[in-house]
């Protein structure tokens, strides 16, 4: 320490939120080398161009490339620690890397967005008011002529552990009848920190279940490797009692007072999901998604830094999160393609969990009813331990799963006779039926009689989605809106017609069938609003019968224990898509819809309306099982070198002019050809399925090999022809590592 403070490193390199890969040199006045002991991870203020910016040092350095003479000095320096632990801070390096993403972007993307801002990484602090000695005796009829401050007195009087700013305006008193107490020296004030959890409800908890011999012996696992880097894929049927496993061991971990990560879907962060953990975790839980405001993420951050925080569940960019005693990262519905971030820093969160827990050597657990064909690869390698649950959970049955021929059959809105009649018993029997359609909106087409024209986006190459309640047409790509129209802007027919159905349809539909049967449709839009979920969730459970229509929203975490038949309207969508993952994809979402049903006592049933029930795919979820569909896929992936067998690496560009992003592909794979080494192989460049999405041209490069490694050399070498290139050119690019999308 005392040396450092004699020879003060001269130069700091930090890392700028600006889309370069390599940092900036600045100087280090003596005023504050001698007084601070500048560490990597602390912020900055610093000179850049015109203007000063918050940088991140990333690292001390005893020379520079430049001259003394053209580095400039920083101008403040932010935090007296740094805001980055350690071990969030190499992960973002480590990620900088694998990712091939400037480290400036990726080192803000990991601080909470009020300290990206500058604002201090201090917990806030908030007023307490307290009665001094002679406050807590004097007798209320003696202020009678300031009513105001009887009932400030009366309330400080109530809360001898002291009144808070919050309960003071909860209260609706009067903070200056306080101040007024203050100078007669009845009250005083004090400044303290502001903790915040999420509502923990101290009543009883819940007494667990006895676990099934599957979930017993998953359990017993994955705490004998508690305390070393062990990942565990669990993989459980819907309804086999996952969650009831993750509640077990966290119950232990925290006890030996670690500090638990657990990552949820966007949209499976459901109410539901954390009443279950309140009601059996008697302990500190916060939350991280992103409906919170900047401060409450920023109050959860410094809860979780500072060891507080015990469980945390939150949503991808919860990797991030520094914690001080990890014992666990727990992953559910791993499969889930929103743990993979789709633009600017592309992350998988999945990945990233086990590089940060493999440096803190702590395990990880992966769980899904329909893990993705990377894990499952992983887990036949034995690289982790499959622990698989097969029965479901209590006395609850596993759905049968019946196919709807829908070829030569007249249909009602999209439905067949066949299943509007099991819809009719099912309400009959006072249960409830769900019909899943993962399309949003009155109809996806809208189209002239007369001359055959088609509602499209001005900005993509997609028709527009009608909105019959909204009165809109919606481009679902580029969120362009118009208002509807009922004449054909072509020949001025007014004979417009809509094709295909959206769930908007199916609801209007379905009211004048069932009458009597309250009909609650779930969406993005019906959904909007902050607790609009919640008031749909709770009449669902009010009602006996009910009919819920939705999107893929409702394929996720909900469990709804009246459910016994679902309807899954259209199978076939995704089965002859032009993306290699359109089947594996397909496959998880039916697999999860059926398993709303028949969660509880009831058996349930899943009707699957297909043109194709005799497809490959179709068959086997019916009559197999998930497990045997992938087990399937996967070798035509490795007869076909595709992921996961191969590594991918995707090159993305975006151009205003229809070949220019395609040329500038073109370009870049000539100048990677002389560096190839064996085993790499391009494909493309080629256009996007949507070639053009708002009003942007889109062109892919993929580069595929059976070993990292050099496929890594590769792209270290384009992203320096990119970011220069694509500047000189105007020409957007990204560098899309393990791909989702193609
Ligand atoms: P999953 O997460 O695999 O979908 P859950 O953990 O939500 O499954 O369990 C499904 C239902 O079964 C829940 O209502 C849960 O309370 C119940 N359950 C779980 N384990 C048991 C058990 N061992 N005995 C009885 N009921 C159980
Ligand atoms: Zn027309
Ligand atoms: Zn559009």
């Amino acid at each position: 320490m005392q040396e450092t403070l004699l020879t003060p490193q001269p130069y700091i390199k930090v890392a700028l939120p600006v889309p370069m890969r390599r940092t900036f040199d600045y100087k280090v006045p003596k005023a504050i080398a001698v007084r601070h002991h500048l560490k990597p991870g602390m912020r900055v203020k610093v000179p850049f161009g015109k203007s000063q910016r918050i940088g991140i040092i990333e690292a001390l350095a005893e020379e520079s490339q430049w001259s003394d003479a053209q580095i400039k000095p920083l101008s403040a320096l932010l935090d007296d620690s740094p805001a980055l632990n350690e071990e969030t801070f190499s992960l973002c390096e480590w990620a900088a890397r694998y990712y091939h993403h400037p480290i400036g972007e990726v080192l803000f993307h990991a601080l909470p967005v009020l300290l990206r801002k500058g604002e201090s990484a201090d917990f806030r602090t908030e007023t307490w008011w307290f009665a001094t000695e002679a406050g807590s005796q004097t007798q209320l009829d003696d202020l009678k002529r300031a009513p105001r401050q009887v009932e400030f007195l009366k309330a400080v009087q109530q809360h001898q552990n002291g009144l808070s700013q919050q309960v003071v305006s909860l209260l609706g008193l009067a903070p200056a009848a306080g101040k007024s107490l203050e100078e007669k020296h009845l009250v005083y004030r004090e400044q303290r920190q502001f903790l915040k959890m999420a509502e923990t409800h101290a009543h009883q908890k819940q007494v667990p279940p006895v676990l099934n011999d599957e979930q017993r012996i998953a359990t017993d696992h994955i705490l004998e490797h508690a305390n070393q880097f062990h990942v565990s894929l669990l993989d459980g049927i819907t309804g086999s009692g996952k969650t009831e496993v993750f509640l077990r061991v966290i119950d232990k971990l925290i006890k030996q007072d670690k500090q638990i990560l657990v990552m949820v879907p966007e949209i499976g962060l459901t109410p539901q999901t954390l009443k279950r953990f309140e009601n059996r975790l008697d302990t500190d839980i916060v939350l991280m998604h992103s409906n919170m405001t900047d401060r409450e993420r920023l109050d959860a951050w410094l809860l979780c830094r500072q060891g507080h925080a015990k469980v945390i569940i939150g949503t991808r960019s919860s990797i991030f999160m520094p914690i001080k005693n990890l014992g666990m990262i727990i992953i559910d519905e791993e499969h889930d393609a929103s743990y993979k971030q789709q633009d600017g820093f592309r992350y998988h969160a999945r990945d990233l969990a086990i590089k940060k827990a493999q440096s803190v050597n702590a395990p990880v657990l992966l769980a899904s009813a329909t893990p993705s064909f990377e894990s499952l690869n992983n887990a036949r390698q034995t690289k982790f331990a499959w622990l698989k649950l097969r029965t479901r959970a209590g006395s609850a049955q596993m759905p049968t799963i019946e196919r709807v021929d829908l070829r030569g059959q007249s249909l009602i809105h999209g439905l067949s006779e066949y299943t509007l009649e099991k819809m009719k018993q099912c309400l009959a029997r006072k249960e409830q039926v769900l019909v899943f359609l993962n399309r949003r909106g009155y109809a996806p087409t809208l189209m002239c009689h007369q001359c055959g024209w088609i509602a499209a986006c001005d900005h993509c190459d997609v028709n527009m989605t009608v909105h019959r309640k909204a009165n809109k047409l919606h481009c679902h790509h580029c969120d362009h809106h118009k208002a509807l129209v009922f004449e054909c802007p072509e020949c001025h027919s007014r004979e417009l017609f809509t094709v295909g159905e959206g769930t908007e349809q199916v609801e209007a539909a379905l009211i004048p069938i069932f009458k009597d049967t309250p009909i609650l449709r779930i969406d993005r839009d019906s959904t909007q609003r902050k607790s609009a979920m919640t008031q749909i969730t709770q009449k669902i459970h009010e009602h006996d019968q009910a009919i819920l229509v939705g999107t893929q929203m409702i394929a996720k975490g909900h469990h709804f224990p009246n459910v016994t038949l679902v309807v899954v309207m259209d199978a076939d969508a995704g089965l002859f898509s032009a993306d290699f993952r359109g089947m594996e994809r397909t496959a998880q979402l039916i697999t999860q819809v059926s398993g709303r049903a028949g969660r509880a006592s009831k058996p349930g049933q899943v009707l699957l309306q297909t043109y194709h029930p005799d497809h490959d795919a179709i068959e086997c979820l019916c009559e197999r099982s998930y497990e045997e569909f992938a087990s399937e896929n996967l070798q035509e992936r490795i007869a076909l070198a595709l992921p996961p067998f191969y590594h991918q690496i995707i090159i993305r560009a975006e151009s205003a002019n229809e070949w220019e992003a395609t040329q500038f592909l073109k370009n870049l794979r000539e100048m990677l050809m002389p560096y190839c080494e064996a085993g790499i192989g391009f494909v493309g460049p080629y256009s996007a399925i949507i070639v053009r999405k708002a009003g942007q041209h889109r062109a892919l490069l993929s580069i595929k090999s059976p070993q990292r490694g050099n496929l890594h050399r590769l792209t270290s070498i384009a992203s320096q022809w990119l970011e220069q290139e694509s500047r000189t050119q105007k020409i957007r690019f990204a560098i899309d590592v393990d791909p989702l999308e193609t």
